[in-house]
């Protein structure tokens, strides 16, 4: 029997996970485009083996068939150890190992990256003529990532472009679940706005309920114009402080057409200096799978 020709490192066939809140979702990835795809519910019992557990059973019948194992993960990443940023989005343990547990697991080796980084290089990777990028998503959370010069920053404590604990309103803010008070994740993602939406019409209003909401009802229009300023501002700040090529908007409230407008119009308005092209999302919901199977490619 002859040996399988060498594959170049972008061809080669990736196993990549995401592990989110409310999510956890495989797929084999090859030269970044998704073959097969598969996701469960994330066990809520807080314990990182039945995660483990979970993505196991999800790839149980791919054995054989990836090189290597890329996994995007919510919260912060150092040196293969991963650990929560926002508690109360995953209850992480501090230092938990799940390069090596992986590794152990699938015996293949393992990249592993917080989420939004991953989905900031998946938007870099399928645009051309740009070096740097700073990309933010906002939906039940909020995060980011930034490249810089053609490559990803992650940051001395792996926590490099995490826009979401961006402080906005230290003064008279929510408190996050980070510890800090007046983050734009606990003052415009689509847990705040459901949040506020709460405290001003009674429970049950979700954030695109809300949008609706405020075509017609004012009380509804001053949260919504309230966040997204509080969003603008905080773009801006992560702007004059990375001055990108381009910026570039995803998740489920993000990608609305009146949010990147509306956007676009505060920093426009704000910083008419530098205009710094503001677009949409291209990679849709799978962001974090396939920039992660880029990387564990060394792409
Ligand atoms: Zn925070």
């Amino acid at each position: 029997m002859t040996a399988p020709p060498e594959l170049d490192a972008a061809t080669r066939p990736i196993l990549a996970f995401d592990i989110g809140g409310t999510k956890i979702a495989a797929a084999l990835i090859v030269d970044g485009a998704i073959e097969e795809r598969r996701q469960v519910a994330t066990p809520i019992s807080g314990r990182p083996e039945d995660w483990l557990a979970a993505m196991v059973d999800l790839a149980s019948d791919w054995q054989g068939r990836f090189e290597a194992i890329g996994a995007a993960v919510t919260g912060i990443v150092q040196d293969g150890q991963w650990r929560a940023l926002n508690p109360t989005i995953l209850p992480v343990p501090a230092g938990y190992p799940l390069a090596e547990r992986l590794q152990a697991t699938f015996d293949r080796p393992v990249r592993l990256v917080n989420d939004a980084q991953a989905a900031a290089w998946a938007e870099f990777d399928v645009r051309s003529g740009i070096r740097s990028l700073l990309f933010v998503t906002v939906s039940t959370g909020i995060g980011g990532g930034l490249v810089t010069d053609g490559k990803l920053v992650e940051g001395t404590n792996g926590a490099a472009g995490s826009m979401g604990h961006v402080l906005v309103k230290p003064v008279g803010g929510r408190r996050c679940g980070c510890g800090a008070i007046g983050c734009i994740e606990t003052e415009a993602s689509g847990t705040a706005l459901k949040a506020r939406a709460a405290e001003t019409f009674g429970d049950g209003i979700e954030a695109p309920e809300l949008f609706e909401r405020a075509k017609t009802d004012a009380k509804a229009a001053v949260l919504i114009d309230d966040a997204l300023n509080l969003l603008g501002q905080a773009l801006l700040s992560a702007r004059r402080l990375c001055d990108p090529d381009l910026i570039v908007i995803g998740g489920g409230i993000g990608l609305r057409a009146d949010v990147l407008a509306e956007l676009t119009s505060i920093c426009g308005r704000l910083a008419p200096d530098f205009p710094v092209p503001i677009e949409a999302a291209r990679q849709g919901a799978d962001a974090g799978l396939v920039g992660a199977a880029l990387l564990a490619a060394g792409r």
